[in-house]
């Protein structure tokens, strides 16, 4: 089975069903954790491969689905596009993660109930989130008209165009789907297919990988000569990455020395690649799961996540602190305080790592704009990278905005 082509990010409001959507389209859970089923909420970025297929008999908007038989006239399908969702945490204090996520996708579902008032407090930060981000390609999908009159789903409609009004989404296709009947949906396969093209991928770069999941996968008991390396999941952002090449991870593993804690980078070996399926070789699109020579209780329980992986020497060098321009997002939802406090906490997510930024004042002979941020965690960054800002605001954090590293 060929690598998915692209990633598609699901966002909007914890309760607006994004994943019964996702689950539905794809016939794939991504709510896999038990922790997250538990709390209701997912809490990492969950992946769901499914294909497109397109009906050689019906016409648009009718032409798409995710069925191998046409839903509407039974007729066999024809695999169209292997995509990739990305179901994105809704939970307000992990907003960073939204973000981290937006580097790594190519379009968003953007989630939003019929049965509600539009804008909810969350739906209007997750759109300041796709916005700050830089995410282009945006796609409404109004769920739960199954369970509204047809007037309050007209009315909900308008108020989702009225909020999109002044964005960079005010023409973005708003589509009416149901993911208990199904009904719609394979208009919203035909918008994928319309408005989330393949980006042109840079396969002759230095390869980068994201780590947003590590794992132990032996069992417990397991033999120790039958033990295998630890495993790390993510996505290539740029590159291509093959079987057996050598491969560093930074900032790396945590090491605490007398209460002193440090990073030591990671080397390794590629063991193994999964795409879809075992292959030899992976490149941006879906998730990548690598097999290394890693001791596996260095990847247990996601302790890697966050880290970059690419080939030694290549990749962005690992900073203590930076100097960072913000800017604000234009319609705030909360109130921030004028400037910021000497030793004021930010949270900054960069790729799938977040850490905790400390101010230290204007920074020395980096622009009038910048602020010097020592960090509570290393993070790989170059200049002119992006980070998620995130603000305290009556007891939480929220999106402030974006940072560039000047
Ligand atoms: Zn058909």
């Amino acid at each position: 089975m060929p690598q998915a082509e692209v990633n598609i990010m699901t966002a909007g409001h914890v309760d607006h069903g994004k994943t019964s959507l996702v689950t539905f389209l794809t016939g794939h859970n991504t709510d896999t954790h038990s922790e997250e089923v538990k709390r209701g909420i997912t809490i990492k970025l969950g992946y769901a491969d499914a294909w497109i297929y397109k009906c050689p008999q019906c016409k648009p908007p009718h032409d798409f689905s995710m069925k191998k038989v046409c839903p509407n006239c039974g007729k066999e399908t024809q695999a169209a596009r292997h995509v990739s969702f990305v179901d994105a945490p809704g939970h307000e204090t992990l907003m960073a993660t939204v973000v981290a996520a937006s580097s790594i996708v190519d379009g968003a579902l953007f989630v939003i109930a019929a049965n509600e008032e539009c804008p909810q407090p969350q739906t209007l930060e997750h759109l300041m989130v796709l916005e700050a981000a830089g995410i282009k390609n945006v796609i409404v999908a109004q769920t739960k008209v199954d369970i509204v009159e047809k007037a309050k789903a007209v009315e909900n409609h308008r108020q989702i165009r009225e909020m999109l009004k002044g964005t960079a989404y005010e023409n973005a296709p708003i589509i009416p789907v149901s993911s208990i009947t199904g009904a719609n949906l394979d208009a919203l396969c035909g918008a994928i297919q319309q408005d989330v093209a393949t980006p042109v991928r840079d396969e002759g770069a230095n390869p980068v990988m994201f780590i947003a999941r590590s794992f132990d996968v032996n069992l417990p008991g397991t033999r120790p000569q039958k033990i295998v390396g630890g495993v790390v999941g993510g996505s290539i952002v740029r590159g291509v990455l093959r079987e057996g090449e050598e491969v560093e991870i930074l900032p790396g593993m945590l090491h605490v020395h007398k209460e002193k804690e440090s990073y030591k980078p990671l080397k390794t070996r590629i063991a193994s690649l999964n795409a879809g399926g075992a292959v030899k070789e992976a490149r941006p699109g879906g998730l990548v799961g690598i097999g290394t020579l890693l001791d596996p209780a260095l990847t247990r329980a996601d302790a890697l996540v966050g880290n970059f992986l690419g080939r030694p020497g290549t990749l962005p060098p690992v900073v203590n602190e930076l100097a960072l321009e913000i800017t604000a997002v234009k319609r705030q939802i909360t109130k921030f305080p004028e400037g910021f406090a000497q030793a004021e906490p930010l949270v900054l997510g960069i790729g799938t790592a977040t850490t905790i930024g400390f101010v230290q004042g204007k920074a020395k002979g980096k622009g009038k704009k910048a602020i010097a941020l020592k960090l509570k965690k290393p993070v790989c960054a170059n200049p002119g990278d992006m980070m998620a800002v995130l603000r305290r605001s009556s007891n939480r954090w929220h999106l402030y905005g974006t940072g560039k590293i000047v």
